[in-house]
């Protein structure tokens, strides 16, 4: 191991004076934004860049300041570290040297799958290494007995999805950042998506992982087998655990086959207890063809209207919901899709809408709910919050921010997997303002508490919403929490400043 000494007196790297102004449009860095103090880590030095160049190569050890500043910050633009290197092993072995390197020279790093996260945990807080599975995107193997894929985990969910396609399958997991995000990001954020609803979490469609321990050491938990019971169920410690207890290598991963027909009905209604009742109808008039129910406020539409340019082919309405089928049998489908709509309109619990059955006006149909996290990059400041509710105290989230907030923003806006009591809630204002930010997440966090919600419904609570995991949890799960990172993680080099406060 190198002495601090030499360490201190090698700094050859220094993206850290760059002002944020030198980029148009970055935010500040991380630790000056939120004042964080760096922890007892090495600086990464001209010993340590010849290690890995003679490890991956020069052309995998990135340290071009255009080609870091991409992975330095993240795709909503709220989070920026001081990297002075990106790794990009292609295989377990690479990682494990990797990781072994840097835990003997107490180095820390900061895995990255498609950096599309949006908790701040896929970007550096300092100068943490960065490891990207960019690389690492080799599809093994497709058992089209089981329905199950073997993957890298850098492999991106969409190019998946087209690969599983190809013999008949579908990715259980679908996101609106499909084209970027990882499956291993994915695993390792525990992502939700819109799909949930039908196929359920990660938890029961991962059946098994490879994954890098903080020493190097490769733990294999590759088993493909629905039900094993011999011991723990190791993988799920891994599901969810954002960097910070090991690298993901490989996937497998339970796909079901691919539905042949799909049909997607946009609805507009009145009150939210009209919505209620009509995601009740729904999840009782199409049964097992249900795969998707979103919902958006008027003002989610008109935010998309301004920064994303989508209209609503409906009209306006104070709610929407897009209701998604998904089955064997057009036919059967599209009765039962047209069935379940005429009723809802006779009954006054929807006052318009529209289903769309070709590939195009479905897809169409689809970007008016996926387009508009887009908006957030264009809309100055956004409060970005990722809460889970009963779904009777759904909306009144929305109603109770917005009176808290009064006139303090722009625009405070709902919407979300309705069907997974999964809200989005976004308050967007065209200036900073440091205490109104920290009082509304502080209020947020109260009200979900009060509610029996969560804090982090999907996103994860990476750098985010560190502060509020004790909160969360009851003491004794926060404090084995901590013993499992300690034990998995002696140095605290994987992920720092991320999930623990
Ligand atoms: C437009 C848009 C729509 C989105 N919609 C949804 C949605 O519907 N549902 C949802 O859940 N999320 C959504 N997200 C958030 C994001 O896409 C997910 O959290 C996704 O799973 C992150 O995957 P990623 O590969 O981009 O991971 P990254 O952002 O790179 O990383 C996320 C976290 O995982 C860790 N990580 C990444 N790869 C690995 C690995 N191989 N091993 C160990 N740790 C790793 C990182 O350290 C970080 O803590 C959306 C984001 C965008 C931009």
């Amino acid at each position: 191991m190198m002495s601090n000494k030499l360490l201190k007196s090698m700094v050859v790297f220094n993206v850290k004076n760059i002002s944020s102004r030198s980029f148009k449009n970055l935010p500040d860095f991380t630790k000056n934004t939120f004042n964080v103090e760096r922890g007892f880590y090495n600086y990464f030095q001209e010993p340590h860049l010849r290690f890995f160049q003679n490890l991956l190569g020069n052309e995998r050890v990135v340290t071009d300041l255009i080609d870091l500043e991409k992975h330095n910050v993240d795709w909503y633009l709220q989070f920026r570290g001081s990297s002075d290197v990106v790794l990009k092993p292609k295989t377990t072995e690479e990682v494990s040297k990797i990781l072994e390197f840097c835990n003997g020279n107490k180095l820390a790093v900061c895995p990255q799958g498609g950096n599309t996260g949006a908790s701040g945990g896929s970007v550096p807080v300092f100068d943490e290494i960065i490891i990207s599975m960019e690389m690492m995107n080799e599809i093994i193997n497709i058992d089209e007995d089981s329905g199950t894929v073997t993957c890298q985990s850098g492999v991106i969910l969409e190019s998946l999805d087209k690969a599983v396609a190809e013999k008949g399958f579908v990715v259980p997991l679908d996101l609106g950042a499909k084209g970027s995000c990882h499956i291993g990001g994915n695993v390792a954020t525990n992502a939700g998506g819109m799909r949930l609803i039908r196929y359920g979490n990660l938890h029961g469609n991962i059946l098994g992982l490879e994954v890098v321990k903080a020493n190097g050491e490769v733990l294999n938990l590759l088993k493909p087998m629905k039900k094993d019971n011999t011991g723990f169920h190791l993988k799920n410690l891994f599901i969810g655990s954002e960097g910070t207890l090991g690298i993901i290598t490989k996937v497998i991963l339970q796909c079901p086959p691919r539905p042949r027909s799909q049909h997607v009905a946009f609805l507009g209604l009145q009150k939210y207890d009209k919505v209620l009742k009509t995601f009740k109808k729904a999840r009782s008039d199409l049964g097992e063809i249900l795969s998707a129910v979103e919902v958006m406020d008027h003002a989610t539409i008109e935010f998309a209207h301004e920064y994303v340019q989508t209209v609503s082919p409906i009209g306006d309405y104070p709610f929407y919901l897009l209701i998604e089928t998904s089955g064997s049998s057009d036919e059967h489908d599209e009765h039962k899709v047209h069935a379940f709509v005429e009723s809802a309109l006779n009954q006054h619990f929807v006052l318009n809408g529209t289903v769309a059955s070709d590939h195009t006006k479905v897809r169409g149909l689809w970007e008016l709910r996926e387009k508009v996290p887009v908006g957030f990059k264009k809309c100055g400041w956004v409060g970005l919050f990722d809460v889970s509710l009963p779904i009777k105290h759904y909306y009144t989230m929305v109603d109770e921010t917005r009176s808290f907030l009064k006139n303090r923003v722009d625009s405070v806006f709902g919407f979300g997997h309705l069907g997974d009591g999964n809200l989005h809630l976004n308050a967007v204002s065209k200036k900073y303002d440091e205490t109104l930010k920290t009082s509304l997440e502080k209020f947020v966090a109260v009200k979900t508490t009060e509610f029996g919600g969560s804090v982090s419904a999907e996103h994860g609570v990476g750098f985010l919403k560190r502060r509020y995991l004790p909160m969360a949890n009851s003491p004794g799960a926060f404090h084995l929490m901590t013993d499992v990172k300690k034990l998995l993680d002696p140095n605290r080099i994987l992920n720092p400043y991320k999930i623990f406060p």
